[in-house]
């Protein structure tokens, strides 16, 4: 029986601020074109790297001296998250991928479905083994983390193969709840550079443990994690 690995796709196998970049490109190049406005992507790129990543369009127009209509915003968002994304795996993650392990892959996103596969796409997941890969939004809404339903699908795909699971992600306000309700391992992967907050609101939605990069992953540490849970549950 081998273990799968569970993997989340924004700030965990990619940096998020890179897909961020390559969206306001997108969307800079659409509005000097249509609508003959420059200085979009300068504006916009200021604001995300001060922190500033809501409303992100109608703050930069705003600060472009352009009204602020809906109807061009919708337009923008769509171009954002319709853009084939120029984004690289993280090095780690390639080499982790790239690595030959025993270890079976599969894939949990959340986010607009549109969006997520064209990340998917530009990332060439498949290529490394990664099955199911399950985007959340193409069931809609209800079905983001941290609802069980991607999770109970990796375990049923797995079926036979494996008996034990790790949900690797970033962001403990969402990711692991579903997971360690399931009995499954988890490891937070803590990238310096991430976008969201890394703080778990308690202490059910921590993770069992936490690398910088998977550089630091350790099978002997997995293994362990696994003997922890089993106790979890016997004395739960
Ligand atoms: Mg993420």
């Amino acid at each position: 029986m081998t273990i799968t690995l569970v993997f989340d796709l924004d700030d965990t196998l990619y940096l998020e601020r890179d897909y961020v970049r390559s969206g306001i490109r997108a969307v800079d190049l659409w509005a000097r074109s249509a609508i003959g406005l420059k200085g979009l992507a300068d504006a916009a790129i200021r604001l995300v790297e001060s922190g500033r990543y809501d409303k992100l369009f109608d703050t930069a127009l705003t600060m472009l001296g352009v009204p602020v209509d809906p109807q061009m915003i919708l337009q923008m968002v769509s171009v954002y998250r319709g853009h084939v994304p120029d984004i690289q795996l993280a090095p780690d993650a390639r080499a982790f991928l790239s690595a030959g392990h025993d270890y079976a892959f599969a894939l949990i996103s959340d986010g607009f479905s549109v969006a997520q596969h064209r990340k998917v796409d530009a990332l060439d997941l498949p290529r490394f083994g990664i099955n199911p890969i399950i985007c959340t939004d193409d069931w809609g809404r209800d079905y983001w983390k941290p609802h069980s339903r991607a999770y109970e699908g990796v375990q049923a795909a797995h079926a036979g193969r494996s008996t034990r699971f790790i949900y690797v992600a970033d962001n403990p306000t969402k990711d692991f709840l579903a997971p360690r309700a399931l009995g499954w391992g988890t490891v937070q992967i803590d990238r310096p550079e991430a976008i969201h907050p890394r703080t778990a609101p308690s202490d059910m939605h921590r993770a069992d443990m936490a690398i910088a990069s998977f550089d630091q992953w350790s099978h002997e540490r997995i293994l362990a994690l696994f003997d922890s849970i089993v106790e979890r549950s016997q004395i739960g």
